[in-house]
């Protein structure tokens, strides 16, 4: 079994032991990763370094909320993954894209 997997199986057990699967919502998860990934953020507020075990912290809690909306949606993280990489690549062409932050739309204008 994979990682993701074994990952999804541990947090579905700790929800179920709490009875907290009644507010895990799609929506309220989806909050939750964002509320989360801001906590990420609030490591950085005041200097570029962060506390390295905070922010691992953090991190692993925007993990955990996004590893929870796609057992709650159903949706395979590895297949959406996947997808979303071979489109990544066709937005952005190495020969374009590499050393640059132009976005895709911007980018592709510029090979007509
Ligand atoms: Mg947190």
């Amino acid at each position: 079994m994979s990682d993701i997997q074994n990952m999804i199986d541990e947090l579905r057990a700790f929800v179920e032991e709490r009875d907290w699967g009644q507010f895990h919502s799609p929506e309220n998860l989806a909050k939750s990763v964002a509320i989360e990934a801001g906590e990420l953020l609030e490591c950085f507020q005041w200097s570029g370094e962060g506390d390295r075990e905070h922010i691992a912290e953090e991190a692993a809690d925007v993990l955990s909320y996004l590893l929870q909306f796609f057992d709650k949606t159903g949706i395979d993280p590895v297949e959406a993954f996947e997808s979303k990489m071979r489109k990544n690549r066709e937005k952005y062409p190495v020969e374009l894209a590499r050393g640059s932050t132009v976005k895709y739309d911007r980018l592709l204008k510029k090979r007509g």
